[in-house]
């Protein structure tokens, strides 16, 4: 059952003043001048603290997260991006599906801790993969109604190679997923795969995620081989390509270049701050490349970028991530974005432009939204990515006004 209450005297980011926001079985009704309006509702006490619509995660795997401790006790290594890929499909040969949705309850309540509301999960579609994994996750988004999940068919080890992949996001996709998801540089014939997951993209009229250029080798680059065939395909605006850390690479003119071809073929870029710095710069002895994508030039190019965990605590990331606000501080201290717009922008990374991509309503805090935010004990919006503030508390429909320290808390109690 939905929850109605007005939430009283919260600061928001579009206006100056104090204002009550009364909310009616789940939605946002009214949004009016604090103390002029009085509910019917209980009232709850927003301490001029700042309300902003919830953070969206546009790309997370809860199906790998926190293996760190399991990885070690089974000797896997954490290094390149190779052997990431290789002692995470070890090690998920000897963990049973009870297992990794325990990991993935974890780092679902995490990320509700820290203010997000809605997310795009990728589900690992491989040959050894549990068919369960969908319904799993499916679980998952119904025991927490705090946050949307939005389920990709994530082809981890590429599709060309095992013929019973394709048939098996295919399954996934009437099970429930609604993005269609490749990896063509763990593919070893990317371009077929492209091919292929771009088709069945468009067989299911769905959006196209894909894992690209995480390389530092400028000879790796795919972009170009994406670019003209999601436009042949129409699926302009209904494309992310995560990672890009092979623009890092490459001499500014040339990455102008690219991000209007990016920009011209509707792509979206996300940047996962946490994996790109960790995964790059691995050949290097001398001065290695600290790899996050271009994000300043994408985004002076119009394209639109977004920033996401991706993974919290295995062999690809060895930290978690309590906020989103976390991987915008990241972002302005490696991609040199110190103004307050540069760093809004990282706001907007985390915030309005993946709620754009994502296919279903998603939770906020404007006029007729189903509820979904966070309260903040900060100054103004830049101070989020500034300070990678955590919420003080959660909006929702589900639970009305809860303390985020006591979900923090719970969370510490799971695993
Ligand atoms: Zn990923």
């Amino acid at each position: 059952m939905a929850a109605s209450f007005t939430l009283t005297s919260v600061r928001l980011a579009d206006r100056s003043g104090l204002w009550d926001l009364t909310v009616t079985d789940g939605y946002v009704q009214a949004i009016t001048v604090a103390g002029a309006y009085l509910s019917p509702h209980p009232q709850v006490d927003g301490r001029h603290r700042l309300l902003v619509p919830g953070f969206v995660d546009i790309h997370v795997h809860l199906d790998k997260a926190f293996q760190l401790t399991s990885l070690e006790r089974a000797h896997g290594s954490a290094g390149s991006l190779e052997q990431a890929i290789e002692s995470t499909a070890l090690l998920r040969q000897s963990l049973d599906l009870a297992v990794i949705e325990h990991n993935a309850d974890r780092a679902l309540r995490m990320m509700v801790a820290g203010g997000t509301v809605a997310a795009r999960v990728h589900v690992e579609i491989t040959g050894a993969s549990d068919p369960a994994a969908v319904g799993m996750h499916l679980g998952l988004a119904e025991r927490h109604p705090e946050i949307v999940l939005e389920l990709t068919a994530f082809a981890q080890h590429g599709t060309t190679s095992d013929a019973t992949i394709v048939r098996r996001m295919e399954q996934a996709m009437s099970a429930g997923c609604r993005v269609v998801a490749g990896c063509p540089y763990a593919d070893p014939e990317p371009l077929r795969h492209l091919d292929q997951v771009i088709d069945l993209a468009r067989s299911w009229d769905a959006p196209i995620d894909l894992h690209l250029d995480l390389s530092d080798r400028p000879e790796d680059l795919l972009i170009e081989e994406v670019a003209p065939r999601i436009e042949r395909a129409g699926l302009q605006g209904r494309a992310a390509v995560g990672h890009m850390t092979t623009l890092t690479a490459l001499a500014p003119e040339r990455v102008r270049e690219l991000a209007a071809v990016i920009r011209g073929a509707g792509i979206a870029v996300v940047a996962m701050p946490t994996t790109d710095l960790f995964l790059s710069g691995r050949a290097q002895d001398v001065a290695p490349t600290r790899g996050v994508t271009r994000i300043q030039e994408l985004v002076d190019a119009g394209v639109s970028v977004a920033l996401a965990s991706n993974n919290h605590e295995n062999a690809f990331t060895p930290v978690a991530m309590p906020s989103l606000t976390h991987a915008g501080w990241l972002a302005s201290l490696t991609n040199y974005m110190s103004t307050s717009a540069r760093q809004l922008a990282l706001l907007d990374a985390i915030t309005t432009v993946p709620r754009s991509l994502l296919t279903g309503p998603v939770p906020g805090i404007a006029l007729g939204d189903v509820v979904g935010g966070a309260l903040f004990d900060v100054e103004s919006p830049v101070d989020l990515i500034r300070s990678a503030a955590r919420p003080t508390d959660l909006v929702s429909a589900a639970h009305g006004v809860t303390s985020a320290t006591t979900t923090r808390a719970e969370n510490a109690h799971v695993g």
